[in-house]
C-alpha cells in the first residue's frame, strides 16, 4: 500500500522514497538467522543495477536427488545460515534510525545476545494469544513487533483479530487453550441449534422440525460457507438467546448425519477422518454419532506492523513477514490466505526487495559497544529484573487469564463504545497489578518458563489497550470489527466508507501516553468498493 499523504513527516520518511527500495536480513522467528551472514549473502549484489540478489539463490525450491528442500534449510545445511533455535528476540537494535539487530534470551541457559547486522527481519506470526484462549500454539506471542513498535515501527489496525466459528467449545475455567477444526468441515457439516430456547434434549431426540439451521434461513445464498466473521456472529446471536448447546450453552451443533446419509461413512472418512479422531479424542464424543459441538474462537490477527509493499516497516532496515505485519491478508475471509501470504514473503518478496535496500544504503558497521546497542541490553536486564523481582504471589499466567477476559468480551466477536471504554478502564488497574503482586520463580540465567510467559504476558497487557483503543476509534463495522452501534436493519456490519475508509497506523508516542493515530487513506482504482450480501 503506497504511503498517505497524511503520514506525517516526523515519522521516519522511509515509505515513499523506499517504494523502489529494499530489504534486507535476519531475524527472530524460533529460528534466529545470525546477522552476520547478511554481509555474505549481500557481498554479490554490489550496489550497483542489480535488483535481484543472486547469493539468496531467488525464491525457488531446490531440487536435489528427488527431495524438495526449501533453499533456506539448504543454506543452513551449507553453513550460510546459522541459526539460533530456542532464542527469543526481546528487543530492536535501532542505530541513526536505522533497523541494526537484535537483543535475544537464550531461552536455554538465559544468556542474553546480541546479533548485530545491516538489517532485521522478523517473522514471528500473530498476537490473538491475548485473548488467552485461542487456536494458536501457546508460545505466539507479541512481544517481538510490541518491541519494535516501541521502538518507532507503527502498528497497523491492531483491533482487526479474526474469530473462527468451528473451534471446540470451552470447556471449563483452568483450561489454556482452543482446538480449532478445520474450514473444511462446514463443506459437508450443517450447523444447527434447537429452535426452543433451553431444549436440553440430546441432539439426535431433537427432530429436525424442532431444528433451526441458522445459517441456511439466514443466509440461503451461503448457507454453512458464509465467512468466518458472520458465521461466528451468528453463533454467538443463537447462544446469547439460550439456545446454544453443551454444558456451558456456548455451543452449536456441526452435524454430518445428512453428509453420512449422502456420501457414506467411508467416504466422510475419507475426507475428515483425522479431524473426526481429533474430535474424538479431545470431547469423548464420536461425531459419527452425534453431532460435533463447536462455537467461535481467535485463530487469527490481520493486524500487525505496518510495512509498505516492499514489507518494510516505519523504521527503515526493520521488515516484516506473514502474519506479524499488517498487510495482504486478504482480511479475515479467504480460508488459504496466511499461508500464502507467508510464502509469498518469504519466497517471492523479501528476497528481491531486501536486495535492493542493501544495495542502495551505505551502511556503517555497528560496534557492539555502540550506545543505542548497550541501550538496548540495558533494556533487556532491566525489564528481566523487573519481572524477577517484583515479589508477589499472582502468576503471569492469572493475568493473562484476566487480560483474556476482558479482550473477549469487550474487543471480542462484538465491540460498542461502552464495553471499549469500560475494557480500556480495566487494563491499567490489571498492568499495574501485574507489576505490583506477580511472581516469577527461578533467576534469568538458566531456562525459566515462567520468566518467559511474564514477559509475554507483560506484552499483552499494554497490546490490549491498544486494540482497545482501536476498536473505539473506528467508529464503523467493517468485516470482523463488528460494533453493535453500526448494523444494518437485519444485523449486518455497517461500514463507514466516508470516515474510515483508510488503515489506521498507531505510533508509540511514549509510556502513559496515548498513541498517535495515523492514516493511510485506501484507494480503489480499479474496482468499486461495495456492500457484500451473503444473504
Ligand atoms: C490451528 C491453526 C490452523 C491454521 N490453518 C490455516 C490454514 O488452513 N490455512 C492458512 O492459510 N492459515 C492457517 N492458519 C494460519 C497460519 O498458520 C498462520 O497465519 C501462519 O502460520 C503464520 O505464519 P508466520 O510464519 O507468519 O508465523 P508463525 O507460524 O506463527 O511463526 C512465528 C514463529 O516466530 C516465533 N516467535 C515469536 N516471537 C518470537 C520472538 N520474540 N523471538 C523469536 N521467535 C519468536 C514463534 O515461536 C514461531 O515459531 C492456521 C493457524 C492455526 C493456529
Amino acid at each position: 500500500m503506497p504511503p498517505s499523504d497524511s503520514w506525517p513527516s516526523e515519522l521516519p520518511t522511509c515509505l515513499r522514497q523506499r517504494e523502489h527500495e529494499q530489504r534486507a536480513l535476519t531475524g527472530a522467528h524460533d529460528v534466529l538467522l545470525s546477522v552476520d551472514r547478511v554481509a555474505d549473502w549481500t557481498a554479490g549484489v554490489g550496489t550497483a543495477e542489480i535488483d535481484v540478489p543472486q547469493p539468496l539463490a531467488g525464491p525457488g525450491i531446490e531440487r536435489e536427488e528427488g527431495a524438495l528442500h526449501p533453499p533456506g534449510e539448504d543454506q543452513i545445511g551449507q553453513g550460510q545460515v546459522e541459526m539460533f533455535a530456542r532464542h527469543e528476540m526481546q528487543e530492536l537494535v535501532v542505530v541513526d534510525g536505522k533497523a541494526r539487530g537484535i537483543v535475544a534470551r537464550d531461552l536455554v541457559t538465559g544468556e542474553t545476545t546480541t546479533h548485530l547486522g545491516d538489517a532485521v527481519v522478523l517473522a514471528t506470526g500473530g498476537y490473538g494469544n491475548v485473548f488467552y484462549l485461542a487456536t494458536y500454539a501457546k508460545g505466539c506471542n507479541t512481544t517481538a513487533i510490541w518491541r519494535a513498535y516501541k521502538k518507532g515501527a507503527a502498528f497497523a489496525n491492531p483491533c482487526f483479530t479474526q474469530i473462527h466459528p468451528t473451534c471446540i467449545p470451552v470447556s471449563g475455567e483452568y483450561q489454556s487453550k482452543l482446538t480449532l477444526m478445520s474450514e473444511s468441515l462446514r463443506n459437508d457439516g450443517r450447523i444447527w441449534v434447537p429452535k426452543t430456547k433451553g431444549d436440553q434434549r440430546a441432539p439426535n431426540q431433537i427432530p429436525k422440525e424442532d431444528r433451526d439451521y441458522y445459517l441456511e434461513r439466514m443466509y440461503p445464498s451461503f448457507g454453512n460457507l458464509v465467512p468466518r466473521d458472520v458465521a461466528s456472529r451468528a453463533a454467538k446471536r443463537v447462544c446469547d438467546e439460550g439456545r446454544g448447546v453443551g454444558p456451558t450453552g456456548y455451543g452449536v451443533y456441526l452435524d454430518f448425519h445428512d453428509a453420512i446419509g449422502r456420501l457414506g461413512k467411508a467416504k466422510i472418512e475419507e475426507k475428515y477422518g483425522n479431524l473426526f479422531e481429533m474430535y474424538e479424542r479431545i470431547t469423548g464424543e464420536n461425531p459419527y454419532e452425534v453431532p460435533m459441538r463447536i462455537y467461535p474462537a481467535t485463530h487469527y490477527t490481520m493486524g500487525g506492523l505496518w510495512v509498505d509493499y516492499n514489507l518494510m516497516s516505519t523504521i527503515p532496515g526493520l521488515f516484516v513477514l506473514g502474519e506479524a505485519n499488517f498487510s495482504d491478508h486478504g482480511a479475515n475471509r479467504l480460508g488459504a490466505s496466511a499461508l500464502m501470504q507467508g510464502l509469498a514473503d518469504g519466497y517471492f518478496v523479501i528476497p528481491y526487495t531486501m536486495g535492493n535496500y542493501l544495495a542502495r544504503e551505505k551502511l556503517a558497521p555497528v560496534a557492539d559497544t555502540h550506545p543505542e546497542v548497550r541501550a538496548a541490553e540495558d533494556a533487556v536486564a532491566a525489564r528481566t529484573k523487573r519481572l524477577l523481582s517484583a515479589g508477589g504471589s499472582r502468576p503471569a499466567a492469572s493475568f493473562h487469564r484476566e487480560l483474556g477476559k476482558i479482550m473477549w468480551e469487550h474487543c471480542g466477536m462484538e465491540r460498542d463504545k461502552k464495553g471499549l471504554e469500560h475494557g480500556m478502564g480495566k487494563i491499567p488497574g490489571l498492568r499495574a497489578e501485574f507489576w505490583k503482586n506477580l511472581r516469577v520463580p527461578g533467576s534469568g540465567a538458566e531456562l525459566n518458563q515462567s520468566l518467559e510467559v511474564a514477559g509475554r504476558v507483560a506484552d499483552f497487557l499494554e497490546l490490549g489497550e491498544l486494540m482497545c483503543l482501536d476498536a473505539l476509534e473506528r467508529d464503523e463495522s467493517c468485516g470482523c470489527h463488528f460494533r453493535t452501534e453500526h448494523q444494518m436493519a437485519d444485523g449486518e456490519a455497517k461500514r463507514d466508507d466516508q470516515q474510515f475508509c483508510h488503515v489506521a497506523a498507531w505510533e508509540y508516542a511514549g509510556d502513559g501516553k496515548k498513541p498517535i493515530r495515523n492514516v493511510e487513506p485506501l484507494t480503489f482504482e480499479n474496482v468499486d468498493l461495495q456492500v457484500r450480501s451473503y444473504k
